[in-house]
């Protein structure tokens, strides 16, 4: 392999003739949902749904079981992505923030090194995409049904549902490149399965499922003080835009976590305003009886939580299922097209989310749920089918990676570390003895979780809220994966002091001045 890069590397340099074989460097394909729960793909082992396009990438590739954020929000999480940088380099830090594109991106270097760079889907950063030679991009969060997209300074309304639009435009850009004038990175980012999930009317036709509730759904979040003030339980989503009762009858009960201010109830219908009359159709005939029957059984209390759990979780896996049928026709088309064995292809999303455990919703805080996300690789000349790793990987990682497997040199100070010893198989250390993550959103935004940074060692997570709070919270992921018990009281004071160095040591590296 690595000769094949040195060749491709000479090559893009300085064009020469050479009687070796040209090797085509490789393409990149770059699928990213928003929200998606490792406990919603069934390769991770849910037993909620089944994910067989998305699993297909990890089984002939590589399945990272311990990838995680450093920051479990949207906006940030991106920023990080494209600049493996922390966000308090890379200036975003929340979602009130505005990413500064005149900063270094990988889709930047990509293009300086001979890239057709495409961006197609949900953005969220604010400024003008930069970098790309084309991009069709949702405005804002974006709609699920008949989306307004931005292009190339064009704004143009699709008819559709977003997942399949963003895929029609997403196999366009690749239509329409120059077929084997240069390799591409096509960046492929679903709004799917965000808030507030609503499905394509092919899932809808499968109808309403039971699940599990989680066996901490009941969570009273004792020695917890942040995860018992935080406001996005199930018990208090929207009645009308989460619950997706009908408009005309509903009143708004739930926080919903929004901002003050915030009107669920007029938002859910414009949002329903977007629809086609045949859409529309679709949607009241199977929505119009759920409303009907929830009306007549008049639910309170424990029976009240728990249908909410029931209905929200009926509505996001079926945005997944989309999610899983649009990325089966991404890879129909690279095979098609022969393009499987030459193309990096990887899906991942921006976070993970709460499907019920701890009673929540939602992502931010430092627990595993919304800190760990999806991250699966398949590359056939480097990835050997059916890799998995155990290793504590990064969203920061992401662009050095492609840095050493492009064989590109930059002066770029990544804060992440390539992952190609891994991809290959060839780590035979401990990758990371710890991650470091900072959460900011707070007192401002949604949802009311406080500002916390925090070292997640392989065993051990060591977590510090502050702000408006001075608590800390230890768990041993070992005996307690689901963080249910704060032992920072009790633990041995050199463990406690242990972390606390390699937290300070990793704040030092990364140069996070807000919180020493
Ligand atoms: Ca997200």
């Amino acid at each position: 392999m690595r000769w094949i890069l040195l060749i491709w590397v000479i090559s893009a340099c300085a064009p020469t003739v050479t009687n070796e074989p040209e090797a085509a460097p490789p393409n990149i394909v770059f699928i990213m949902t928003d929200d998606h729960a490792k406990n919603a793909m069934s390769l991770y082992g849910s037993d909620l749904i089944s994910t067989p396009n998305l699993d297909r990438i990890g089984r002939e590739g590589i399945v990272f079981n311990r990838s995680f954020v450093t920051n479990s929000i949207c906006g940030p999480s991106r920023a990080v992505f494209l600049t493996g940088k922390y966000s308090h380099i890379n200036g975003f830090r929340d979602n009130s923030d505005q990413f500064d594109g005149s900063q270094m991106t990988y889709p930047k270097i990509l293009q300086q090194h001979g890239y057709y760079t495409a961006m197609v889907g949900k953005w969220h950063l604010k400024s003008v995409p930069q970098g790309f030679d084309y991009w069709n991009v949702l405005i804002g969060q974006g709609d699920y049904y008949n989306p307004t997209m931005a292009s190339m300074g064009d704004t143009i309304d699709h008819t559709g549902y977003s997942t399949t639009v963003i895929t029609d435009l997403a196999l366009s850009a690749l239509q329409n490149r120059i077929p084997g004038n240069k390799p591409f990175c096509l960046m492929v980012h679903h709004k799917a399965p965000h808030r507030n999930w609503m499905p394509d009317s092919a899932h809808l036709a499968l109808g309403e499922q039971t699940y599990t509730l989680p066996d901490n759904f009941y969570d009273q979040y004792q020695d917890r003080p942040a995860a018992a003030d935080q406001d996005q339980s199930i018990k208090d989503m929207f009645m009308s835009s989460d619950m997706k009762l009908d408009p005309e009858r509903v009143q708004e009960t739930g926080s919903g976590g929004a901002q003050p201010g915030y009107d669920a109830l007029k938002n859910w219908r414009s949002t329903l305003d977007r629809m086609t009359s045949e859409q529309m159709k679709f949607w009241d005939d199977y929505y119009g009886p759920i409303s009907e029957d929830f009306f007549k059984r008049e639910l309170k209390g424990q029976e009240l939580v728990e249908w909410k759990f029931q209905r929200y979780l009926n509505d996001y896996l079926k945005c997944i299922m989309s999610v899983d049928d649009n990325v089966g026709r991404l890879l129909d088309y690279l095979e098609q097209q022969g393009l499987m064995d030459n193309t990096l292809i990887v899906y991942t999303s921006d976070q993970g989310f709460y499907l019920g455990e701890h009673g929540w919703y939602d992502k931010r805080f430092m627990y595993e749920e919304s800190f760990s996300m999806p991250l699966v690789m398949r590359y056939p000349p480097l990835i050997e089918a059916g890799s998995i790793d155990d290793n504590l990987v990064l969203n920061l990682d992401f662009a050095p990676t492609l840095m050493e497997l492009l064989g590109i040199e930059t002066n770029e100070p990544w804060q992440g570390k390539s992952l190609l010893p891994l991809m290959k198989g060839s780590q035979t250390e401990e990758f990371r003895d710890g991650i470091y993550y900072h959460y900011y959103e707070y007192p401002h935004g949604w949802h009311r979780v406080k500002r916390h940074y925090g070292i997640r060692t392989s065993r051990f997570k060591l977590i510090h809220f502050y702000n408006d709070i001075d608590h800390w919270e230890l768990y041993d992921l070992q005996n307690d994966p689901q963080e249910m018990v704060n032992i920072y009281q009790q633990a041995d004071p050199k463990l406690v002091a242990d972390l606390k160095r390699k937290l300070l040591q990793l704040q030092q590296q990364y140069e996070d001045q807000e919180t020493l």
